[in-house]
């Protein structure tokens, strides 16, 4: 079944001649991460349009997709339900032993007085996905029925916004290095929650992956369409046009300034602007010094306390032999962090200097994706504290305290995410552009998995 209000055929034109009617400005879009004007060409269930330049996948079509989706919201939300319903896990040590929920891994940093940590565990773990999977039932329910509901594009801008701070993910592997390192020296207790929540993370990727926001949004709304005139196959800047961010509408740029479909702000190129970006690294390197100067979690173990910071702690484990686990902490903590600030300090570097560089385009903005990528991973050393902390606390035989470095480590990872948010790739392409990038004009299709039929 496909949608009511929507089909791949309705927006179905030449791709060459971009202004010759109403029907073909529907599929002008412009590529997020080069700037460049593109028509979508007709596609199948299954397939993908990329840029023909950066290689940005532009849409990807999905069967059923608002079906697809609402399935796979209200099967997570279920994991979500029985993830805070049953015991999450346990450890016992001589006789002594403590089990926990899993909301107790933020409600024990309140009782250490780490409200900044606990409240962005609960947001990243447990609020923002709810909000995101209510919303896109809301959304789905709407698309559906053939008539969306209240609310839907307010609802649908929030959904953007909510994605990249999602990480249920990263807090599955935070519990597995947190079972690793208790195995050590207690015994260790799965609860049934453990195994929703694996189930809950893996649905929530599933989910996310599934939604085609280009599709969505021509489902809300297909009527909006970009203004006439546009040439393809050249910058949308230089054209005085710039693509919505959250909805990709191709939207004239005006003082206004707001998208004329979804009301949220424009960002058109004005050129190379490395300033926030630089800002907010120099604020990450300045916490990266306290989040490793300052221990990170305080052990008391038969009446002596041992602060260790994140460095002694990977060392630790190395000593003991642990070299797997001391390899996952050095690279999410120091590695990644490190390697996400040196590299887009080089690519602020290039940018701003509009010279030819021995690495191609291709490579920076490949360098740049995997700096989003990878940033949020670095939080599995917070989750691992906020675990260890809700897990082990039998008093003088053996408790564990969060250190002051997991405050600041947490603002390290969020300033790292930040930079990269605010880091423009427009600005990789449009320095020093050759004339040979500028005559592309259709994307490429590929197949993601098997056409089947048209949307
Ligand atoms: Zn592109
Ligand atoms: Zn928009």
């Amino acid at each position: 079944m496909t949608s009511p209000l929507l089909t791949d055929d309705m927006l179905a034109c030449s791709t060459e001649s971009a202004d010759s009617s109403s029907v073909s400005r529907r599929r002008l879009r412009v590529c997020h991460e080069c700037d460049l004007l593109l028509a979508l060409p007709v596609l199948k269930t299954g397939e993908k349009a990329d840029c023909p330049r950066c290689h940005h996948t532009l849409v990807r079509r999905q069967a059923n997709a608002a079906e697809r989706s609402l399935a796979l919201a209200i099967a997570t939300l279920i994991l979500l339900g029985l993830s805070l319903s049953f015991p999450f896990l346990g450890f016992s040590l001589q006789g002594l032993g403590n089990g926990i929920a899993l909301t107790e891994t933020v409600s024990s940093l309140v009782v250490f007085e780490q409200y900044l940590v606990a409240l962005i565990i609960l947001l990243t773990v447990l609020v923002l996905p709810l909000l995101y999977l209510s919303a896109l039932c809301w959304l789905c329910v709407g698309i559906i029925r053939g008539q969306p509901l209240a609310q839907s594009p307010l609802i649908a801008r929030t959904l953007n916004h909510v994605t990249p701070w999602m990480m249920a993910d990263v807090f599955v592997i935070g519990t597995l290095v947190s079972m690793i390192k208790i195995i050590g020296m207690a015994e260790v207790e799965l609860g049934l929650s453990f195994w929703t929540l694996c189930g809950y993370a893996l649905m929530l990727l599933f989910t996310s992956q599934s939604v085609d926001r280009d599709w969505l949004w021509q489902a809300l709304d297909s009527k909006s369409m970009a203004p006439a005139g546009g040439q393809l196959g050249q910058a949308a800047a230089a054209q005085g046009l710039t693509g919505c961010n959250t909805c990709g509408l191709v939207n004239p740029i005006t003082k206004a300034g707001r998208c004329e479909r979804c009301d949220e702000p424009l960002h058109p190129y004005h050129g190379v602007n490395t300033q926030t970006t630089l800002a907010l690294l120099g604020a990450a390197m300045l916490m990266f010094l306290p989040a490793n100067l300052y221990p990170i979690m305080i052990t008391t173990s038969l009446g002596s306390t041992e602060p260790a910071t994140i460095l002694q702690g990977v060392l630790m484990f190395f000593q003991h032999g642990d070299w797997p686990i001391a390899l996952v902490i050095l690279i999410a903590s120091i590695f990644v962090p490190v390697g996400k600030m040196l590299a887009l300090l080089w690519l602020c570097f290039v940018v701003q200097r509009q010279q030819q560089q021995p690495m191609g385009r291709l490579t920076r903005i490949r360098l740049y994706r995997m700096t989003e990528f990878i940033g949020r991973w670095s939080m599995v050393d917070v989750f691992v504290v906020a675990i260890m902390v809700a897990l082990i606390h039998s008093g003088d035989l053996i408790s564990i305290a969060p250190g002051p470095a997991a405050l600041a480590f947490t603002t390290v990872v969020i300033l790292t995410m930040l930079a990269a948010m605010m880091f423009d790739p427009r600005s990789i392409w449009q320095a020093n552009a050759s004339h040979s990038d500028s005559l592309v004009t259709t994307p490429i299709t590929s197949p993601d998995s098997s056409p089947k039929e048209h949307l």
